[in-house]
């Protein structure tokens, strides 16, 4: 019998509840147990994909091609276990399949409403990812605890005991215990609201994990467990971590979360088995080089914009024994600057994905000094597709090459959507979505950085190479050496005769984790790393 985890959140927003559940999720795994991970999102946009990285952050994309929450990068980057359509459910999603059910009479003259039919279809969600081959489904619920639109949630999870059996479930309930430099103290109030919010609904959380920026003394969380109604030993408190997010499972562990979760669900589970990320850690504390990537972008200032890139530069700087140091370029001020004064000294450059004309130039300069200047480029999606741009216009001479995202009448439509994909529909409009299969050239730097050269990686965009033009890129030298397994769309190019020149058309950034970096990353950063130490040769 499938149990279930259900992690809500208190106080403010952005406590990291997508990261301490992926932690447990992680921690589960490693005493031997089957786990499914799921988010469920209150907003009323049917999926992420149309918001700006402004409002939510990265749309991380999955290998079925749906468009979904960054937090379901967190569950893939410490999880093993399969994700899908099925593990985000936005409140668009749920009222969605209740109107279409009610448009096609399956109401039978019912009046519709929040209670059953609106959290009938979430516990529907929910549920539908147990199976006997799934020990725990952990379901993160977004937004915080007494939001008006997460209450039809919270109020289906106070249901699902009642289906399930009290016995086969778990609420854990996270929440801020904010420090107050002027009273030095912390303060206890908000959880304890927030907690009396939760049970005022009908959920009593059975564990409850209190972020804060320093260590609590012990007669905080006794305080917390006694007004919170819980016992004292299921207060955890999770402090800021120094070096990494991936040290909150070791911290969690060392507070006995992963036997009290067994112990309360009485779970059949083996012994933690976690030294290999303890080791990570331990490298991870310890780097013993370093390397500066610059990350040329146009959401430069928002944290989440480009996570999964930030984190898989991360990946690749563990593996190398190297702290990878990110300098977040805008790319609208590499049209203003000029780009040695902002790009000198740095290591390697990457160009991010990305819609739309803002920055655009920037991003073209920025691979144009990569190129002259031999510092290693990697270019991913419209870093891709930036980096053909300049070359036909700088090396081929092309100046009016350009993409008809941005320029619908240029002579020279170098990236363009091709007719074939016009004609297809995706869901959520015309994009090439989800995994698909690619086949690279043999003497390729791709092929040699995943040690294979047949490979899937997911993709999300419009625009393509445009094939017309190939022999001609070839001729002058940027050679794809990627494509798609079924079809002439162009996935990889590269400059052979440059230290380290590779753009992609897809997303690595999302099959890359902690203990198993992307092999495209992990070359990035051999690279940079190598030119790092030809630079301080030539200093001394
Ligand atoms: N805007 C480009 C396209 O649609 C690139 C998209 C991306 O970088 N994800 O093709």
């Amino acid at each position: 019998m499938t149990k279930h985890i259900f992690v809500t959140g208190g106080v403010v927003s952005s406590l990291g509840k997508g990261l301490t559940s992926a932690s447990i999720g992680l921690l589960l795994e490693r005493r031997g147990l089957r786990v499914r991970m799921q988010k469920l999102d209150p907003y009323l946009n049917v999926d992420p994909g149309t918001m700006s990285p402004y409002q939510h952050g990265e749309v991380y994309v999955l290998d079925d091609g749906s468009e979904t929450d960054l937090d379901l990068g967190h569950y893939e980057r410490f999880t093993s276990g399969p994700l899908s359509r099925q593990s985000n459910y936005t409140s668009g999603q749920i009222y969605q399949r209740v109107l279409d059910k009610e448009r096609r009479g399956e109401y039978l003259g019912r009046t519709v409403q929040v209670i059953p039919h609106v959290t009938d279809e979430i516990k529907n969600a929910v549920l539908g990812l147990t199976g006997p081959d799934v020990d725990v489904v952990i379901t993160e619920l977004g937004g915080t605890v007494g939001d008006i639109e997460g209450l039809p949630f919270t109020e289906a999870i106070r249901q699902i005991p009642l289906d399930v059996g009290k016995e086969n479930c778990l609420f854990i309930h996270l929440t801020l215990v904010p420090y107050l430099k002027a009273a030095r103290e912390a303060k206890t109030k908000p959880t304890q609201h927030s907690v009396g919010q939760l049970r005022q609904i009908g959920i009593q959380p059975d564990i409850l994990i209190v972020r804060c920026e320093r260590p609590l003394p012990r007669e905080h969380t006794d305080k917390i467990a006694l007004f919170c109604n819980l016992e004292k030993h299921c207060v955890l408190v999770e402090v800021d971590k120094e070096y990494s997010i991936y040290e909150v499972p070791m911290s969690l562990a060392e507070d006995n979360l992963d036997q009290i979760i067994v112990n309360k669900l009485r779970l059949n589970a083996g012994r933690l088995q976690i030294d290999e990320w303890q080791e990570l850690m331990h490298r991870v504390r310890n780097p013993e080089n370093e390397v500066t990537i610059a990350v040329v972008g146009k959401y430069i200032d928002h944290r989440d914009a480009y996570k999964s890139i930030y984190e898989a530069l991360d990946h690749a700087g563990f593996a190398h024994g190297a702290r990878v140091l990110v300098k977040r370029i805008e790319a609208e001020e590499l049209e203003k600057t000029d780009p040695d004064q902002l790009l000198r000294g740095v290591d390697g450059i990457l160009v991010p994905g990305g819609f739309g004309m803002r920055g655009i130039e920037g991003k073209i300069h920025a691979v144009r000094y990569a190129r002259e200047n031999g510092v290693p480029y990697f270019g991913i999606c419209l870093g891709m597709q930036c980096a053909v741009i300049e070359y036909a216009r700088n090396v081929i001479g092309w100046t009016d090459a350009n993409s008809t995202e941005f320029a619908t009448d240029t002579p020279h439509p170098v990236i363009c959507m091709l007719e074939e994909q016009k004609s297809v529909t995706y869901k959520g409009g015309t994009m090439r979505l989800g995994a698909q299969p690619c086949v690279l050239t043999e003497d390729s730097k791709a092929a040699a950085c995943y040690g294979s050269n047949k490979i899937s990686e997911r993709h999300r965009h419009r625009y393509e190479f445009n094939p017309r033009y190939r022999p001609e890129f070839v001729e002058a030298g940027l050679i794809p050496t990627g494509e798609h397994a079924h079809g002439p769309l162009v996935e990889v190019v590269e400059i052979p005769d440059h230290p380290w020149f590779v753009a992609v058309q897809y997303h690595p950034e999302f099959k890359s984790k902690p203990d198993r970096p992307h092999p495209l990353f992990h070359g990035f950063v051999e690279a940079s790393l190598k030119r790092h130490g030809q630079r301080a040769e030539v200093l001394v």
